[in-house]
């Protein structure tokens, strides 16, 4: 089990699956390939072009609350997308081996409610979805709700989150479950929700300070380094990409400012990112923390 150290933070992660990409998926543009390479490679970037997509859980304890960041796709749910369709992983086991139980968990951050954000929020028990973490309060974003309530009038559908909001949102909120925010909440005085909009309309971020040390969770602002590096890079659709590429900038100014750790759902673990500005450029490096 390998920790990611943010201060006295120690942060585990629970692999739920992952996916091989290639870097041609988000831009052809060699000459910015190869002048990033020194930075990327090997963790974000192999000789063949190629990464991995990692479909992954965090989770760790700061002032006595255990914290679990985005939690994956969740087992045995119908899903369009082959790779994600009625999963049978040992998440929860993957869980337990990290050191904790599914009744320890404190809080549940959905960083947004696409279905691999949110699927563990709940598992099939006697034929109903039921709240997989029963003693924590699952937070949640009140636009991020309703931009995937079916029910609600002009909803967009989007077929990759068909039924996402009814297996894996509603039976928390019907549980009394969700703490709904605004796009911004203290959860202590260490932990607080940040809004940051684009990827979905209230995709948010959860910033973690303990000891001047700073951890930033940016959820999918981005799903490779290099959309940092060209914030106008996308990564397939999105709700905003105006607002997608506006987020990105602001993540890379607000990790400067911080001296944070980005830590971002899906890329290999256990490097996060680090920038800090020289001339008022951003200069990127592969962290893993202090
Ligand atoms: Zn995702």
């Amino acid at each position: 089990m390998t920790i990611l150290r943010v201060g006295p933070v120690e942060i585990a992660r629970v692999e739920e699956l992952r996916i091989p990409n290639t870097i041609s998926y988000f831009t052809s543009d060699e000459t910015l390939i190869e002048r990033n390479r020194s930075w990327l490679a090997p963790h974000f970037l192999n000789e063949d072009n190629r990464f991995d997509l990692v479909f992954q859980s965090f989770v760790f304890e700061v002032e006595g609350k255990v914290v679990l960041v985005d939690p994956c796709t969740g087992n045995g749910k119908p899903h369009p997308v082959p790779q994600f369709d009625m999963l049978d992983v040992p998440w929860l086991e993957r869980l337990d081996a990290a050191g904790y139980r599914r009744e320890d968990i404190d809080i549940v951050m959905c960083t947004h409610l696409h279905h691999d954000h949110c699927g563990w929020n709940t598992m099939l028990r006697d034929g109903r979805w039921v709240p997989t973490f029963p003693n924590a309060r699952y937070v949640m974003s009140r636009t991020e709700i309703e931009r995937w309530d079916p029910r609600r009038p002009g909803h967009h559908p989007v077929s990759y989150n068909v039924d996402v909001f009814e297996r894996s949102v509603l039976p928390v909120i019907e549980a009394g479950l969700v703490e709904v925010h605004d796009g911004s909440l203290h959860l202590g005085e260490c932990l607080e929700v940040l809004p940051a909009p684009g990827h979905t309309l209230g995709h948010c971020w959860l910033q973690v300070m303990a000891d001047d040390a700073c951890a930033l969770f940016s959820g999918d602002t981005f799903h490779h380094p290099l959309q940092l590096v060209d914030p106008t890079m996308q990564f397939g659709g999105g709700d905003d990409l105006a607002l997608a590429t506006a987020s990105r900038q602001r993540l890379i100014e607000l990790a400067a400012l911080r001296d944070a750790l980005i830590i971002p759902a899906h890329l290999p673990w256990p490097h996060g990112i680090k920038v800090r500005l020289e001339h008022g450029h951003p200069v990127f490096t592969a962290g893993s923390g202090t």
